[in-house]
């Protein structure tokens, strides 16, 4: 006997893939895009009220299909206008998802990961270990749950600008993530430009790589220090990909994207660490060639972080002194720190953190595993 299957979860699913699973059904593929109009547009969640497929056909998707959404744990509003969701996955983990509100725009950093391999040493997801991949309906899910909200209780016109700098590396879950942007991209989805979606890596260069001809959203690269040394420190990946190597990745992705567009060089500032006027300097020279914006981002503490955020004043000089060497350079605001919802203070709760010194001691082969499969 054929046992049934599970059924599937279609928030999340790309067209394409949406277009398999209805043709596998018997039906035309145009019920994709149907079916998304009423998730993403009109915001129903139950196969019964879809009035344009049979009931036949709606009585088959409620025995092999459901609409998942994510369940949240709880929800902080900072006095900045910033929310924080701590939303429940499969296994029982918990993931984090932040509106971040600032004046046009209603950005979402989303997770991609239960917690990081990557092990950044001033990042406290990191500290968390890791447990799995998202898939691409718990992504998207984490949008169209905050959309939602927004619609429901604070601005009408929901998530305009999506960035993949929550838990996690998103390029290594690269296929989930990639599906996701399908979705985000998709006029039958959330309709957002390529320019309003950002991945942000902590330097995955294979999988810089594997975006070219991919996908065409904005690339995000987690610099942090313009030397080797320093930011094998910080970034223990750039071991494995320098510099160099992640500089030539990304320029050479830009070019698969025509004009005007720009990386975006994200740099937290540590005091005594990475913040000396010598480094801008040097940070200016590396990134000659380079078409890039700077985003500074003033180191946000966690216990035990043993970091510490430099001053307002060594802040400003830093990024004066990239401004007069020509740079476009941003200081990022710090949102949301009452709540814990900053850059790098996204922890979930992983659980099993007892097995924490095992997962480390397998991160290094997870690693390599994931990059073989990009290779
Ligand atoms: N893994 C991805 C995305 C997640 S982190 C990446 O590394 O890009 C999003 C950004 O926050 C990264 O630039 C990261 O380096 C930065 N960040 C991490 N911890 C931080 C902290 N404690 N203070 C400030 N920025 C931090």
């Amino acid at each position: 006997m054929v046992e049934p299957s599970e059924p599937i979860n279609l928030i999340g699913l790309d067209r394409t893939s949406l277009e398999r699973f209805f043709m596998e059904l018997g039906e035309s593929t145009y019920r994709a895009t149907q079916l998304m109009k009423w998730i993403y547009h009109k915001g129903v969640g139950d196969f019964q009220a879809m009035t344009d497929f049979s009931r036949d056909l709606r009585t088959r998707l409620d025995t092999v299909a459901t609409l998942d959404m994510p369940v949240e744990l709880s929800r902080d509003r900072s006095s900045d206008g910033t929310v924080r969701w701590v939303i429940e996955t499969r296994n029982r983990n918990a993931i984090e998802t932040v509106w971040i509100p600032d004046g046009a725009r209603n950005t979402l950093c989303i997770s991609s990961q239960v917690g990081c391999v990557l092990d950044c040493s001033f990042c406290s997801t990191g500290k968390q270990g890791f447990n799995g991949n998202l898939s691409s309906s718990e992504i998207i899910g984490q949008v169209l749950y905050a959309d939602r909200m927004l619609k429901e209780f604070w601005d009408p016109r929901g998530v305009t600008n999506v960035v993949f700098m929550g838990m996690g590396e998103p390029l290594l879950n690269f296929d989930a993530v990639m599906g996701a942007v399908d979705v985000l991209k998709d006029d039958f989805g959330f309709g957002l430009s390529k320019r309003r979606i950002t991945i942000s890596t902590a330097g995955v260069v294979p999988g810089i790589k594997k975006m070219c001809g991919r996908t065409d959203v904005a690339l995000a690269i987690s610099l942090h220090a313009p030397t080797d040394s320093v930011r094998s420190d910080l970034v223990p990946i750039n071991r494995k990909y320098p510099i160099a190597d992640l500089i030539e990745a990304s320029s050479n992705y830009l070019s698969t994207l025509g004009e005007r567009r720009s990386v975006t060089v994200e740099y937290t500032l540590m005091e005594g660490v990475n913040d000396s006027l010598d480094d801008a300097r040097d940070l200016a020279q590396l990134l000659r060639g380079l078409k890039c914006k700077i985003n500074l981002i003033p180191f946000n503490p966690f216990p035990s972080s043993g970091y510490l955020r430099p001053s307002r004043g060594t802040t400003e000089a830093f990024q004066n002194t990239l401004i007069n060497l020509g740079y476009t350079t941003m200081l990022r605001k710090t949102r949301g720190d009452d709540i814990h919802a900053a850059c790098g203070q996204l922890v979930g709760q992983v659980q099993d953190r007892t097995r924490r010194v095992e997962r480390y001691a397998s991160r290094a082969k997870t690693i390599e595993a994931t990059l073989d499969q990009m290779s």
